[in-house]
């Protein structure tokens, strides 16, 4: 029942959708199922006195109880440490949990972190407001500084965090050049590595210490479970360890399998997710009601270069802003999408959309007026995505064009002269 027992085709001899299907599956040791098996446990017992010892044994530390992990848990976490490319990975309930259980391995009293001013709102609220009681300060920076991070660092950084791109706004980083420059002074790179998934960029590439993954959006892939995977290269595996390991952290079994589940079809859908992203998003550029399509996959988006040198792919998450509306205007435009669900998270397989308050960023105001809206391409028809948007954006535009003649339409040819408004 050991996993040595199963012959492996050596990692460099697998592409990425191969290792995806046939990593983190171990039959042989199953009674030949193809998948692991759900495995529930607290308590794992051993027959013998050797046994038991042998489970307790540094290369087997977490084989004595069911919180170190089970077979199924496992299974997952050998799966992501391949597709990211790292050395091991630990799974957290959620994915912020994956993010702020990595920071508190890293950090102690007296550390400063730098964090970027794009970073994930839940993840700079903890910054902000948990760090600061246990002694540690968070400062941030413009997410495109690339080695002017130079500047922001002090002698207590510890960790540099990156999120590539940025939180509704999809500013790209230049990871590398963060890197080197948070390497020279010791201290560690973090990255939430969600929108892009381990296969469309390679954290350890491009000098990450530890890669964080919501797995809640595209490995989970089908809006039915909350799971967070952090990913450490040798050198920090002990930290993140130890760090996961002291705080108690676990995943019920049924969870984890539903994240094994989506990992094995995530090469396919990302492919379907980045052409209808991509397609919906120059098909938004081009709408009068639309002033910004936040996109790095479009030529003139100014993260696009960056994405093109380090990125393999693009998910389908993205935004835009709508030129300023009436309320009841933009209530139009959501209330008229029958296939976009109006809704948080993303990744899974249905489109959504949500309506985000306009970022509040302390060093870096990224120019926009109007309406931030964040759009997830799910897996339906691109076609029927796209017709569903074009009918919103004229629900939109004839209910502010009714709402104020001031307003963006402007009043000479009134579409609602012979319409009621509603
Ligand atoms: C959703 C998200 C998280 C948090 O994941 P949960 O599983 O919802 O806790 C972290 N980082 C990014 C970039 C996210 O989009």
């Amino acid at each position: 029942m050991t996993r040595s027992a199963v012959p492996y085709p050596p990692a460099p001899a697998l592409r990425a959708s191969t290792m995806l299907l046939h990593r983190g599956r171990h039959p042989a040791a199953h009674f030949g199922m193809v998948n692991t098996p759900v495995c529930r446990g607290s308590t794992i017992v051993a027959g013998t006195l050797d046994e038991w010892e042998s489970r307790k044994l540094p290369e087997n530390p977490y084989a004595s109880y069911g919180r170190f992990g089970t077979p199924t848990t496992h299974a997952l976490e050998e799966l992501i440490a391949q597709a990211e490319g790292g050395y091991k990975s630990v799974v957290f309930p959620s994915g912020l949990a994956a993010c702020t259980h990595t920071m508190l391995a890293l950090l102690k009293t007296g550390d400063h972190v730098l964090m970027p001013d794009s970073v994930y709102g839940p993840t700079r609220a903890f910054a902000e407001n948990l760090l600061p009681r246990l002694g540690i300060s968070a400062s941030f920076y413009p997410p495109c500084v690339g080695a002017g991070i130079a500047q922001h660092l002090r002698p207590q950084t510890r960790v540099v965090y990156t999120e590539s791109p940025g939180s509704g706004t999809f500013e790209v980083q230049d990871i590398p050049a963060i890197a080197a420059q948070a390497r020279a002074v010791g201290a560690w790179v973090v990255l939430d590595n969600t929108w892009a998934t381990p296969l469309y960029f390679k954290p350890f590439e491009h000098g990450v210490d530890i890669s964080v993954q919501a797995a809640t959006k595209y490995l989970v892939g089908h809006s039915d479970a909350i799971l967070g995977l952090a990913t450490a290269n040798e050198r920090s595996w002990p930290l993140l360890q130890r760090g996961a390991h002291d705080f108690g952290q676990t995943v019920g079994p049924d969870d984890v399998f539903l994240a094994l589940r989506g990992f094995r079809t995530l090469a396919v859908r990302l492919r379907q997710h980045w052409s209808t992203g991509e397609r919906l998003a120059r098909m938004l550029a081009e709408h009068p009601l639309v002033d910004a399509v936040l996109h790095p996959a479009l030529p003139d988006d100014p993260g696009h270069a960056l994405w093109t040198r380090d990125f393999h792919g693009a998910s389908g998450l993205f935004s835009i802003t709508l030129k300023p509306l009436q309320r009841a205007a933009l209530a139009a435009f959501f209330d008229a999408l029958r296939l976009f669900g109006i809704g948080l998270s993303w990744g899974g397989f249905e489109s959504l959309v949500v309506p985000m308050d306009m970022p509040r960023r302390l060093v870096q105001a990224r120019p926009q007026a109007g309406h931030l809206v964040r759009i997830h391409a799910g897996l339906e028809d691109c076609e029927d995505l796209a017709a569903d948007l074009r009918q919103a954006l004229a629900a939109a535009q004839a209910r502010d064009a009714c709402a104020a003649p001031q307003s963006f339409h402007s009043s000479k040819e009134s579409p609602c002269a012979s319409l009621p408004c509603p």
